[in-house]
């Protein structure tokens, strides 16, 4: 019920930590599920004091809407780029969105048809169901990367683009980009990479050495990239990333904004007013953490990932999906549904989906919690 009266601030911190006790939070350890994690605290700081920013309305943060465009330079220069075109938004959805809207408007086909993977976010559902577009689902192979013959099977007339996953959500598998790209420019088809998780990974893995394809720009087929820096980023929520190689992409989404401050303002993205605080804060982690930086996480928790891949081996039951890719390592029982929901009834925070359990070895998750998540597993398979 709205209330007649307020209540004291006191009052209503004390309700809402009440409220709260039942969510699960990182600091405890327990969320080892989740591709979000516990914000860095320099972004955390940098969104409490930018809190006020709309890029919506950039006239007036003017400031803030340079920043959010040197963040995207920086993501497209991850991403191989000398400069991209894009935006700081909500997440991996909003920027799956939105290229699915311009590969949609630039085609200006009639039946559009998208190609994905089976191994697809349900993003792209949404997507498909406002914007009109059909789907069009190509197998796996049995490394769970696409099959690329199908994909080009399934090529026809009213096709507006190919989708890529490097970084999928249960199994950080990382498709055979190139073979996708090649395939695009043979097609004159835009490819788009749905590098939600994967992109704030791989760049800092292959520098690492791990033997992994390419997946951004650098493969000329590749039109545009889904980034989130609320993911392995470790900025707070919402901040997704969408780059796109070219101005027309942006430009074949941007409709006008009339009544803003900055005068006659074209906007693309879904949400009209929107976080600047939070485009900052990609901005300021990108400066502070540098490529060294992001890489030297990658590189603990790519190798927690593989030392708790062997750890599961041991357990007799249990067995991997497949040998981690990334820093996602996902198993699977005979007994999965019993497993679950005594893992959850434990305090874990994960849970099963198409036959198997993922773990994200997310910054927040450390070798003691990973130790304490298998004490748990070995107890519960032992009865
Ligand atoms: N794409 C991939 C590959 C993902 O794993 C996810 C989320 O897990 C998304 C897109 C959607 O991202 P968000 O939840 O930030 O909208």
């Amino acid at each position: 019920m709205f209330p007649e009266m307020g209540a004291s601030e006191k009052e209503v911190l004390r309700e809402l930590e009440e409220k709260t006790r039942e969510d699960l939070t990182f600091d405890s350890g327990k969320i080892l599920g989740s591709m979000c994690t516990y914000p860095h605290p320099l972004a955390v700081k940098v969104v409490m004091r930018y809190i006020d920013r709309n890029l919506g309305d950039p006239g007036l943060h003017v400031g803030s809407q340079k920043i959010e465009k040197e963040a995207v330079d920086m993501l497209a220069n991850l991403l191989g780029l000398e400069k991209g075109y894009g935006h700081i938004v909500s997440g991996g959805t909003e920027a799956n969105i939105l290229a699915v809207r311009a590969m949609r408007n630039l085609a200006g086909i009639e039946k559009p048809e998208l190609i994905l993977p089976e191994s697809a976010h349900f993003s792209f559902i949404k997507a498909a169901e406002m914007l009109g577009v059909k789907l069009v689902w190509a197998e796996l192979n049995d490394d769970y990367t696409v099959n690329v013959k199908d994909v080009e099977e399934k090529i026809t007339d009213r096709t507006i683009g190919i989708v890529g996953i490097a970084g999928s959500t249960g199994l950080g598998v990382v498709d055979d980009i190139p073979a996708l790209s090649d395939l695009a420019l043979d097609y004159g088809l835009p490819l788009h990479v749905d590098a939600a998780f994967g992109g704030f990974v791989i760049p800092f893995a292959k520098a690492l050495g791990y033997d992994l394809p390419d997946f951004d720009f650098h493969l000329k087929g590749v039109k545009s990239i889904t980034i989130d820096p609320h993911k392995m980023g470790m900025v707070p929520i919402p901040a997704g990333g969408i780059i796109f190689r070219e101005k027309k992409f942006l430009d074949s989404i941007s409709v006008l904004a009339p009544y803003l401050a900055g005068g006659k303002i074209r906007q693309a993205t879904i949400t009209g007013t929107r976080p600047g605080a939070n485009a900052l804060a990609v901005w300021a982690m990108i400066k502070h953490l540098g490529f060294e930086g992001y890489k030297e996480v990658v590189r603990e928790k790519m190798e927690l990932a593989r030392w708790f891949a062997s750890e599961l081996k041991k357990i007799p039951g249990i067995y991997l999906i497949r040998e981690p890719v990334l820093n996602i390592v996902s198993f699977g029982s005979e007994k999965l549904e019993d497993l679950e929901e005594e893992l959850k009834a434990r305090g874990w925070g994960i849970s099963a989906h198409r036959g198997y359990i993922r773990i994200v070895v997310m910054p927040h998750v450390r070798k003691e919690h990973l130790e304490a998540f298998l004490v748990d597993l070995r107890s519960i398979m032992a009865i």
